[in-house]
């Protein structure tokens, strides 16, 4: 069975449609079907590998290297079916492929066009993602931006075409609006009416709404949506403010019967569904007691999406130890800028102070030596340390610097001209100008050594996550640097690079050279993250 479901989005952005798609996604297979999710992207950068984690958020990494929309992220956390490049799509790679085929003659002189061209190839990978694997029940597309945008006209217009060509018990239209409040509780209806108008104009009749609402809507204002709308009252939902967490929004959409509704009309026997790890999640979210507060030293601290996975999965962790995880951002430029890094992270901080310290992933410069700063001060004061990419060689710096005493240790990304440069690029990258190419992405198998905490958290020698940086430990240091007592305790499968190193003596310092972020659901923790807040919460004695 191949069936579809566009979700689109009105009156405003950020009304949650990443989240309503993916909340679908995990209703659906708790009713056994198997769900792929896609995201179209309207922009025409080709992927989000060059974006800014300044502007855009993070980039999401899937195993097969896609750096991709951090879209992709909430798939991850809410769904369980494979995600790849293919799973997203941008304008910049459609029109990519359709130049190329333009410059190969592949058009045979005819005039190259948005209608079908461009339509053409987007249906085409929309098609392809159905096809990848026989068992594919369901795909659900998300259309980036809000109706309306021009930008996202050739999406709406290849979703028109394949319910003109599929037929609507074959493919769905979801459209998510704004149900706004003005003045005392007064919920207003009218911008939702002019964005199905809006959705209209561009061919397309929603079969259903979700309505994002303070509150859930009564019974008569749904009427009146539905009236105005010409969907049906059933097919409109409230996707009101939860209190508790967004995760618990496949269950406020399970108890309206949204996907009971939805199956219903892509004629699909309904079939029994299991939603027990959505509900023990929650059984574990209403039993949280106690917090520990972990500083998350980083240099894109403005904007909360840049670290989305790695908060996600803090969050996730604490689900599994039953704690309430407090994040304290701490933009690494501050703890350059002091000589005292226990006013900003020890007790004698105006807020108290950090119970354990996570160093993510990033690139450049900027706060670095504020960001090994912590690090000591991690392991001096024996408070758990999580190091994540970068966080990990951060680690080896201060390590080189502070233990070993190579004042100047550092990685060539930050200072090519260093004598001890024990983060750098392997031999064969160094001539590479096209930096986009050398990067490791994607999955990688790590080998994790016996009595390690790597080894410990996945209880498995083997273990497959996923890599997106250039530089490497460098080898060449191995022998002085474990020498001094730093052990290394994952490796490549040819053992030629390091993954993991691990401080010892001390409760929980532990960097990767990979995100284990990736790969953490509300219902599965990374174990990485597991392990380290059940350091946290045991260093500090609740
Ligand atoms: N900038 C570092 C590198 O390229 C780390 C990258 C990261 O943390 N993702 O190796």
């Amino acid at each position: 069975m191949n069936k579809f479901i566009f979700v689109t989005g009105g009156v405003c952005s950020s009304l949650g449609k990443g989240v309503a798609a993916s909340s679908l996604g995990a209703l659906l297979e708790g009713r056994g079907f198997n769900v792929r999710m896609v995201k179209c992207d309207p922009y025409i950068n080709v992927d989000a590998g060059t974006m800014s984690p300044y502007q855009h958020g993070e980039v999401y990494v899937t195993d097969d290297g896609g750096e991709t929309d951090l879209d992709l992220g909430n798939y991850a956390r809410f769904t369980s079916g494979p995600l790849s490049r293919a799973n997203s799509i941008t304008t910049g790679q459609v029109y990519e492929t359709v130049i190329r085929k333009e410059r190969e003659g592949r058009y045979l002189g005819r005039c190259v066009q948005v209608i079908p061209h461009i339509t053409d190839e987007i249906k085409n990978r929309i098609l392809a993602v159905s096809k990848e694997d026989a068992d594919t029940d369901v795909v659900i597309v998300e259309i980036g931006g809000t109706v309306g945008d021009i930008e996202s006209i050739p999406f709406l217009e290849a979703a028109r075409q394949l319910i003109h060509e599929l037929g609507r018990e074959n493919v769905l239209s979801a459209h998510l609006t704004l149900i706004p409040e003005v003045g005392e509780g007064e919920l207003k209806t009218k911008p939702t009416q002019h964005s199905v108008k809006a959705m209209q104009e561009q061919g397309i009749q929603p079969d259903v709404l979700i309505c994002r609402a303070p509150v859930m809507l009564e019974e008569a204002t749904r009427r009146k949506i539905a009236l105005f709308t010409n969907v049906e009252s059933e097919a409109v939902f409230t996707s009101y403010n939860v209190d508790t967490t967004i995760y618990e929004v496949p269950l406020v959409f399970f108890d309206q019967k949204l996907d009971q509704v939805v199956l219903k009309k892509l004629g699909v026997e309904s079939r029994h569904a299991n939603l027990k790890p959505w509900y023990s999640m929650m059984e574990r979210f209403n039993s949280l007691s106690g917090k520990v507060r972990i500083g998350i030293v980083g240099k894109y601290m403005d904007l909360h999406d840049s670290y989305k996975s790695v908060f996600e999965a803090l969050f996730h962790a604490g689900l599994e130890n039953r704690v309430e995880v407090e994040l304290v951002k701490i933009d690494s430029s501050r703890l350059e800028e002091t000589e005292d890094a226990d006013a900003v992270l020890g007790a004698s901080a105006a807020d108290g102070g950090v119970d354990g310290i996570l160093v993510p992933g990033g690139f450049g410069q900027r706060g670095i030596n504020g960001m090994v700063k912590a690090s000591a001060w991690a392991r001096k004061n024996k408070l758990p340390y999580f190091g994540i990419c970068l966080g990990m060689q951060i680690m080896v710096i201060d390590w080189a610097r502070n233990v070993l005493g190579w004042e100047d240790a550092d990685s060539t990304e930050f200072n090519q001209d260093t004598k001890h440069p024990v983060v750098s690029l392997l031999e064969d990258q160094v001539d590479v100008k096209n930096y986009g190419g050398t990067m490791r992405l994607g999955k990688w198998i790590s080998l994790a050594e016996p009595n390690s905490l790597f080894f410990a958290a996945y209880k498995e020698k083997t273990v497959s996550e996923r890599h997106r940086h250039r530089y490497e430990f460098a080898n060449t240091f191995r022998k002085e640097m474990t020498d001094a007592g730093l052990q290394l305790t994952g490796f490549t499968e040819d053992k030629s690079l390091v993954e993991a190193v691990e401080w010892s003596d001390h409760p929980w310092g532990l960097g990767v050279q990979f995100h284990p972020e990736f790969k953490s659901k509300p219902t599965a923790a990374s174990p990485l993250f597991r392990d380290f807040i059940a350091a946290v919460k045991k260093t500090k004695g609740n």
